[in-house]
């Protein structure tokens, strides 16, 4: 009986025909092998329709750690005295990106905390545009920024500046939840700084957090929203409890739901990028993540650069587990393969003329 429910909500969804949030929040409740593995087989076959066995790869560049907010689950907020800080030259930044570039990753992330130092002034506005134009002449390779919450004239200078994604993770959509989890920060004015940078042509990454005390009500609510948002590309991750923060006695969450999120992403958005983070559990569960549906390797740092993760701030780092070499074994395991960097700049052209196109219908309609 339940099978036949399941068999019924697969085939809609391998159909492309949109999910309730019913039929999302029954899903994620499954907790049968058999049944979870159905899920997974048709999250593949979908993932299959659109990108085959190819698989893109991100460089991670964390290029300040300094951050002026205080996230509850976050490492790096203000007051954690524990937090490793470090904020690095434009030339130290070139140098990480240059070498991820040789190693075949697809594009640079650039990240850092909301650091003052380059939100505060006009100066600080020109010294991010220079580390963009930088590290983007230098590698020849598209540019994610993941700075926070950033004002229109920055995402405008930024874009300019030859950024092509801005990431910026609401991590819930229950704006209680959020309240909790971000102290201090406006819900609306993170959503709206994500509309603005699609409205000026900048493709754009949401995301959520799993284990931090949020419902499967929310969950659905946020592929809602990242749906509505019209994100190219949206992920998950479980929370691992930081050192040094008021969660810090959390624990982590089973790995099942944040594999059961992906693969219920992917049967939303079939045609979108999935990231399976280095973030989380270092190269262990790639493959699971992978099998799960998701279709994009994050946070590549090379060894011995002095720089950090987000999650995990230096697990498999220095053992070169974080590197394309690193992986290799996993994406053989898993059947896929390395996409050639044209392929990845063929997706993110089309990507992004679907969203000017997109972007000049709204404007016709207002
Ligand atoms: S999650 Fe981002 S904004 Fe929040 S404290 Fe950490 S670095 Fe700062």
């Amino acid at each position: 009986m339940i099978m036949k429910k399941i068999d019924a909500i697969l085939d809609k969804a391998y159909n492309e025909q949109i999910l309730s949030e019913a039929e999302v929040k029954f899903l994620l409740d499954l907790r049968d092998k058999k049944e979870i593995s159905a899920l997974f087989l048709t999250a593949r076959d979908l993932r299959q329709r659109y990108f085959g066995k190819k698989l893109f790869l991100y460089g991670f560049v964390y290029f300040s750690t300094y951050c002026r907010n205080e996230c509850v689950f976050c490492y790096y907020r203000a007051s954690n005295s524990a937090g490793r800080r470090y904020r690095i030259t434009v030339a130290q930044a070139v140098e990480s990106a240059c070498g991820l570039a040789d190693s075949g990753v697809h594009l640079i992330d650039l990240t850092m905390g909301e650091d003052s130092f380059f939100l505060k002034c006009e100066s600080g506005l020109k010294k991010f545009e220079t580390l963009v134009t930088q590290v983007k002449s230098n590698t020849n390779l598209p540019i994610m920024i993941s700075p926070g919450l950033l004002p229109e004239e920055y995402l405008t200078v930024l874009s300019g500046a030859g950024a092509d994604w801005y990431a910026c993770y609401q991590e819930t959509h229950n704006r209680e939840l959020f309240s909790r989890l971000r102290p201090g920060q406006d819900y609306d004015r993170r959503f709206l700084a994500k509309q603005h940078a699609k409205k000026i042509g900048l493709l754009i990454e949401e995301g959520i957090l799993t284990g931090v005390g949020e419902s499967g009500n929310d969950i659905a609510m946020s592929m809602n929203n990242m749906h509505d948002i019209g994100a190219q590309q949206v992920r998950v991750m479980s929370f691992n409890p930081q050192k040094g923060t008021p969660m810090s006695g959390w624990f982590s969450p089973d790995r099942l739901q944040e594999l059961q999120i992906i693969a219920v992403m992917r049967l939303i958005f079939p045609e979108k990028l999935i990231p399976a983070s280095l973030d989380i559990d270092g190269v262990k569960n790639l493959k699971k993540r992978l099998d799960a549906g998701a279709n994009v390797i994050t946070s590549f740092i090379p060894p011995f650069s002095g720089l950090s993760g987000v999650s995990q701030i230096d697990l498999d780092i220095n053992e070169g587990n974080r590197t394309v070499d690193g992986v290799l074994r996993v994406i053989d395991e898993s059947g896929l393969e390395i996409a050639r960097a044209s392929e990845y700049l063929q997706w993110i052209g089309t990507e992004k003329k679907k969203a000017g196109k997109k972007n000049d219908v709204c404007e016709t309609v207002v």
